[in-house]
């Protein structure tokens, strides 16, 4: 049965909602998932997630010790509770980490998904052995977690720092934050949708059903629409990149999210943007990385988020 350090997994996102197993190395055991449909209500998405937990340890063949949850935010990582979270409204003050402890009788940890995915690319993925690392994930949005010594950097009250939402542009675009110019108002992927929108002439034959996958793709294949958007986008990535490299000096710059599946295109504009402005840190000492952990990163987290929370109290994992 396994016997090591087992883990329950829960990834808490806006569309779906992933369950599994993860051993004491960062290694998915069994996975399931299903559509979140939050609107079936927080009772019905509990029911799910305990009974996916159930079926993801029987089919692995072995009990788990803990359950570690990401989800997308706001949450409070120590109380547990759901803020008011864009994707789920109805779900706040409900509280997954009391509600599974209950059920389960073990111990729970919740951690925003952006931190969830930092600490497991810390402790299992690219960050490893990193003293300093900052782990940014793209796509939809821009989410960002800090990992300094292996220990999560929080805001006072535990809150999560809005990385995605710091000022590039006071000119720039409206963000949904209700402030103009952030960082992901301007290089997550909607944005080359909208900078595309914006640029292509009235004639352009790729402007119906642009997602930032599909500019890449046409990117790739030579549109040279397209490939003013992968430049616009690489150089507004690199310019958030650069802000943190130049206020925290990291070690590890880890990337990943739905957007960084085509990094090649971005990375050289990147790694211009930081050597231009960058220079009164040891920039070049900043390791780039792409996230490691692939398609179950954020699963992956969720594991870690518990070992991170309850390791040194359980008197492992030093
Ligand atoms: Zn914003």
């Amino acid at each position: 049965m396994g016997g090591a350090e087992m883990i329950g997994a829960v990834d808490i996102g806006g569309t779906k909602i992933a369950v599994g197993i993860v051993d004491e190395n960062g290694r998915v055991l069994s996975r399931l998932e299903t559509p979140t449909q939050a609107e079936r209500g927080y009772k019905a998405a509990l029911d799910r997630m305990a009974s996916m937990l159930g079926e993801a340890a029987r089919n692995a063949g072995v009990n788990f010790m803990g359950i570690g949850i990401g989800s997308t935010g706001p949450v409070d990582p120590f109380t547990g509770e759901f803020g008011n979270v864009n994707f789920f409204p109805n779900w706040r003050g409900e509280n997954p980490v009391r509600d599974l402890a209950h059920i389960f009788k073990v111990k729970v940890a919740l951690e925003n998904d952006a931190d969830a995915a930092a600490l497991g690319e810390a402790a299992w993925g690219a960050g490893k052995n990193k003293k300093r690392l900052i782990y940014v994930t793209v796509g939809t949005g821009i989410g960002a977690g800090l990992v300094f010594d292996g220990h999560l950097y929080r805001g006072v009250d535990a809150s999560h720092p809005e990385i995605g939402h710091h000022l590039i542009d006071p000119s720039g675009p409206e963000c949904v934050c209700g402030f103009r110019g952030c960082w992901e108002s301007l290089a997550a992927g909607p944005a080359m949708v909208r900078w595309v929108e914006a640029h292509a002439p009235g004639d352009y034959a790729n402007r119906d059903s642009l997602t930032a996958k599909r500019i890449c793709e046409l990117a790739q294949a030579g549109d040279e629409i397209a490939k003013k958007a992968v430049a616009h986008e690489g150089r507004y990535l690199g310019l958030g990149l650069a802000n943190l490299v130049t206020l925290y000096a990291p070690d590890s710059l880890v990337l990943g999210g739905s957007l960084m599946k085509s990094a090649s295109l971005f990375l050289d504009e990147i790694r211009r943007a930081i050597a231009q402005n960058c220079r009164l840190v040891p920039f070049e000492r900043a390791e780039l990385a792409l996230a490691s952990l692939g398609e179950d990163s954020n699963l992956i987290g969720a594991a870690r988020v518990w070992h991170h929370r309850f390791a040194g109290e359980e008197g492992c994992c030093a």
